[in-house]
C-alpha cells in the first residue's frame, strides 16, 4: 500500500509527513510551480499566505494547546515553526520563507516522499487507486477542476464562498440586557438569546456601524459576485437607509422583552452554534468589518458589551466541504474510507488548525494502510474537538471554526478566572492526549507544561 498526498500546502506537508514516518511510501501532488492559486506567491511549500503568526503561544490559551498537542505528536510543521521563529510577544511569528523553505527541504529529502509536480484534475483515478490511501489537501483555493471533481463525488457539498457571522461565548452575553424567545413562541424557548435595542440605542449602533472601517478585500473577493448577493454584508445592508436592518435581520416581530413588556425597538437574535450551547452565532451579521471595529460597533448592543468573540465575521473565498455529512472524526470520507480530507478544506480554520488536521488525517491514512484501527483524539484535546465539530452530524449549518475553547467539553470544576479556566482546559487535553497515544502505541513526546 502506498500514500498519495494531494497539496503540499501546511495540511498536505504535515500528511505526507506523517506517513512516511510511518513507513509507508508517499507520492505527493503538488500544482507548483506551474500553476498557482491566486494566493499563492512562492514555489516552496506550506506557504504562509497572509499573515507571518500562528496565533498564541502560551500553552494556557486555545492556539497555544493545539501547538503543543502538535508538538506532543511530532509534529513537523512546529518543529520546523519553533526554528524559525521571530520576536512577537506572546505569539508564536516565523520567518516566512525560511519556514517554508525548511518544510520544502525535508518533505523532498525525506527519503519515503516522492513529490509530483503536477496539477490534480480528478478524483477518479485515486478513488480507484487499490493500493493507494488518498489524502486530499488542496485547500481554500483548490483549483476549480478539482473542486468540480469533488463536488460530484460528494453531491453538491462544497462552499466556495465563507460568508459568516461572528460567534460569541455563551457565558460572555450578557442576560441582564437579553431574553431568551422564539418568535412568536414557536420552537423551543431557548434555541435564541433576544438582544434588544431602544430606539436612541439603535439609531447610534446604526450610525457607528456605517461608518465603522471594513476590512480590504482581495482581487478574488471583490470580483466575486456572490459577497453582495445573498449573503449581504450587515454593514452595506445598513447603508440602504436607518430602518432597512431593522425590518431585515434585526426586526422585533413576534417578540416582546419580559422586562419592559412591550416590543423592542430593535432585536438581535443569537442562534446557538453547538450542542454544548457555548457557542452563539449572531444571526444575519455576516460582516466585512475589521476585527476590533466588530468589538468595538456590535459592543453598543448592550447584551454583546463585554463580549468574548470566538470568530469573527469574515468574507472570503473558501472552499469547504460541508463536513458534518460528510467526515467522520478520523478526517475519512464516509462513503470512501480510501479518501482521507484535511485543511482548511474540512472546515477548520486556521493555519495550524489546518496543519493538524494534516497531521491526523496522515497518520490516520497510514494506520488504514497497515491495517490498523483509526484513531480520534480524546474529546478535552483540542485536535480532538475540532475534529468532532467538523463532523457532528446533528450540525445543520455548517461554518469553519478555528481553535477556541468553547468547542472543549465543559470543565467540572471550572475555575471563575479566565486565565486559570484556559489553563485547566489545557493541561487536562494534554494530560488526556498522553494518555491516550500511550494507550494506541504511538509515539509521543511529553507536553512541556510549567504549572
Ligand atoms: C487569502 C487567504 C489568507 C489567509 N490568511 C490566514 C492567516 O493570516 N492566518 C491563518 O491562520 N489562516 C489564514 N488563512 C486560512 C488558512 O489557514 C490558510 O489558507 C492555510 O494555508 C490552509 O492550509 P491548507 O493546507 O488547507 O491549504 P494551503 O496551504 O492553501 O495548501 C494547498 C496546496 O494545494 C495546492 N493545490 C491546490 N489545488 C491543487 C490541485 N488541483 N493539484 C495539486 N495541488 C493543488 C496549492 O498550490 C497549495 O500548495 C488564509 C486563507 C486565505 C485564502
Amino acid at each position: 500500500m502506498h500514500i498519495n498526498v494531494i497539496g503540499a500546502g501546511l495540511a498536505g506537508c504535515e500528511a505526507a509527513f506523517q506517513s512516511a514516518q510511518r513507513g509507508l511510501k508517499v507520492y505527493l501532488y503538488e500544482m507548483k510551480p506551474q500553476k498557482k492559486t491566486p494566493a499563492h506567491k512562492s514555489d516552496t511549500f506550506s506557504e504562509l499566505v497572509c499573515s507571518n503568526s500562528l496565533k498564541a503561544d502560551r500553552v494556557e490559551s486555545a492556539a497555544g494547546m493545539l501547538k503543543e498537542e502538535m508538538r506532543v505528536m511530532n509534529s513537523l510543521l512546529m518543529e520546523c515553526a519553533d526554528q524559525c521563529r521571530v520576536p512577537a510577544g506572546g505569539a508564536l511569528a516565523v520567518d516566512r520563507d525560511k519556514f517554508s523553505a525548511m518544510v520544502t527541504d525535508r518533505i523532498r529529502n525525506h527519503p519515503n516522499i516522492q513529490v509530483v509536480e503536477k496539477e490534480v484534475l480528478n478524483l477518479d483515478e485515486f478513488i480507484q487507486d487499490k493500493d493507494g490511501i488518498t489524502v486530499i489537501a488542496s485547500g481554500p483555493l483548490t483549483s476549480e477542476s478539482l473542486s468540480k471533481s469533488i463536488q460530484e463525488k460528494f453531491g453538491g457539498a462544497l462552499s466556495f464562498f465563507d460568508a459568516a457571522a461572528p460567534i460569541v461565548s455563551a457565558e460572555s452575553i450578557d442576560m441582564e440586557h437579553a431574553f431568551t424567545a422564539s418568535r412568536y413562541g414557536k420552537g423551543d424557548g431557548d434555541d435564541y438569546i433576544n438582544c434588544p435595542m431602544n430606539k436612541e440605542e439603535y439609531e447610534n449602533f446604526h450610525r457607528e456601524l456605517v461608518n465603522a472601517e471594513r476590512a480590504p478585500l482581495h482581487d478574488f473577493d471583490v470580483n466575486n459576485p456572490k459577497v453582495y448577493e445573498g449573503c449581504m454584508p450587515i454593514e452595506i445592508m445598513a447603508q440602504r437607509g436607518e430602518d432597512t436592518i431593522r425590518f431585515g435581520p434585526m426586526k422585533p416581530v413576534g417578540l416582546r422583552d419580559p422586562k419592559t413588556g412591550h416590543r423592542p425597538w430593535a432585536v438581535l437574535q443569537l442562534r446557538k452554534e453547538n450542542a454544548l450551547g457555548s457557542m452563539y452565532n449572531l444571526v444575519g451579521f455576516q460582516t466585512n468589518l475589521k476585527f476590533p471595529e466588530q468589538k468595538r460597533v456590535f459592543g453598543l448592543i448592550p447584551a454583546l458589551k463585554n463580549a468574548e468573540y470566538y470568530r469573527y465575521g469574515v468574507m472570503h473565498r473558501n472552499t469547504f466541504l460541508n463536513s458534518p455529512k460528510i467526515l467522520n472524526s478520523d478526517y475519512s470520507a464516509r462513503e470512501y474510507p480510501n479518501l482521507f480530507f484535511a485543511g482548511q478544506m474540512t472546515g477548520v480554520e486556521g493555519y495550524m488548525e489546518s496543519a493538524s488536521s494534516g497531521l491526523l488525517a496522515g497518520m490516520n491514512a497510514a494506520r488504514r494502510a497497515l491495517g490498523m484501527e483509526t484513531l480520534t483524539m480524546p474529546e478535552t484535546s483540542m485536535t480532538g474537538a475540532l475534529s468532532r465539530y467538523i463532523s457532528c452530524p446533528e450540525v445543520e449549518k455548517f461554518q469553519p471554526m478555528g481553535a477556541n475553547l468553547g468547542v472543549l467539553p465543559p470543565l467540572e470544576n471550572r475555575p471563575r478566572d479566565k486565565k486559570e479556566r484556559a489553563a485547566a482546559y489545557a493541561y487536562r487535553g494534554l494530560e488526556d492526549i498522553e494518555k491516550f497515544l500511550s494507550l494506541s502505541g504511538e509515539n509521543f513526546k511529553p507536553a512541556n507544561i510549567q504549572k
